[in-house]
């Protein structure tokens, strides 16, 4: 039987007409091979961005719900111009939205896990031999609305797909290709690696290198499917992230930019209710810590990456 591929491709991918026929080559020369074919997008360019930016310019308290509703429309911009160009291209496609492809997750707008996938519709439509296009980045809770699954989630959406479909492999298409020794925009003998293990990957990912969503690399391990990272616009082999493990061999050095935060007073250790505002706040911000620290005169916080200014106004609001 011919095999289930799962490819995705990324935002700079899909960024406009001329890249979107780029990208319908490939997934045409592979469906010409007798694979059936699953698709996952991004939005085209910067349109999250831009969404977000727009929204913020509405409202300084965007209801989250509406947000995803809004956020959700970029990947189904790109889905669906790119299966009007395949369908012109001779090629019968379908986009499917995430509640389309049967995508359920928690409610936990703008970060939202997959809690399972119902491949019926998916499966009806590569059986009749479509190439099946998916909206990266969203889903559906309980209550039918939509939700997205944090930034560059589209990744999690893709291998979520593929471990759903029992698909061989994964392959993330994007403008570079593949996870490099250390970052090749800054240092310039940075080499490709051709294998990672799951584990070195998500060591790599929570160090700040933007390869992969992280969740993509946990469920990739999981079900044990191999990620094929590739670039869209050349032909050289990528990295592939799988269980086959290099025993000794170094694998990158990657420097993160971390954000700390200090609140400094004489006795701060014995004001308890101060520190639980703290902690709270940190929780319902959903900020990430690397460290948190108490000593007679000052609390220090480092988060796992740079903190936007406004939460820190914030939470000089909430001491002062
Ligand atoms: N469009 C979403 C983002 O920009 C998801 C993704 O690209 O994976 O974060
Ligand atoms: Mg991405």
């Amino acid at each position: 039987m011919d095999t289930i591929m799962v490819l995705k491709f990324g935002g700079s991918s899909v960024a406009d007409n001329r890249k979107l026929e780029l990208v319908a080559k490939r997934i045409t020369k592979i469906y010409d091979k007798g694979n059936r074919v699953v698709v996952v997008l991004s939005a085209q360019g910067k349109t999250t961005d831009k969404l977000i930016n727009e929204a913020k310019e509405l409202s300084n308290n965007v209801p989250s719900r509406e947000l995803d509703a809004l956020l959700s429309c970029g990947e189904q911009m790109s889905t669906a111009k790119l299966s009007i160009l395949l369908n012109y291209m001779g090629y019968p496609s379908i986009s499917l939205t995430g509640w389309q492809a049967g995508i359920l997750t928690n409610n936990n707008n703008q970060n939202a896990n997959i809690i399972k996938i119902n491949t019926s519709r998916i499966l009806k439509e590569l059986n009749e031999n479509k190439i099946v296009i998916i909206t990266g980045f969203q889903g559906i809770d309980e209550n039918l609305d939509i939700t997205t699954l944090g930034r560059g989630g589209s990744d999690t959406t893709a291998i979520a797909i593929a471990a759903a479909l029992h698909a061989k492999n994964c392959y993330i298409f994007s403008d570079v290709d593949g996870v490099y020794t250390a970052d090749p925009n800054k240092i310039e003998n940075a080499k490709k690696i051709e294998n990672l293990s799951y584990e070195e990957m998500m060591q790599l990912s929570s160090e700040g290198a933007k390869v992969l969503h992280n969740r993509c690399v946990e469920i990739g391990e999981k079900f044990k499917i191999p990620i094929i990272t590739k670039s869209t616009f050349n032909e050289e082999k990528g990295t592939v992230i799988s269980d086959k493990i290099e025993e000794n061999k170094v694998k990158s050095i990657i420097k993160k930019e971390v954000s700390r935060v200090s609140i400094i007073g004489n006795g701060i250790i014995r004001n308890f209710d101060l520190i639980k505002e703290i902690i709270d706040f940190i929780k319902k911000k959903n900020l990430e810590l690397l460290n948190f620290e108490i000593s007679e005169t000052k609390i220090s916080i480092v988060f796992k990456s740079i903190i936007d200014d406004e939460n820190v106004r914030e939470l000089h609001e909430l001491i002062f």
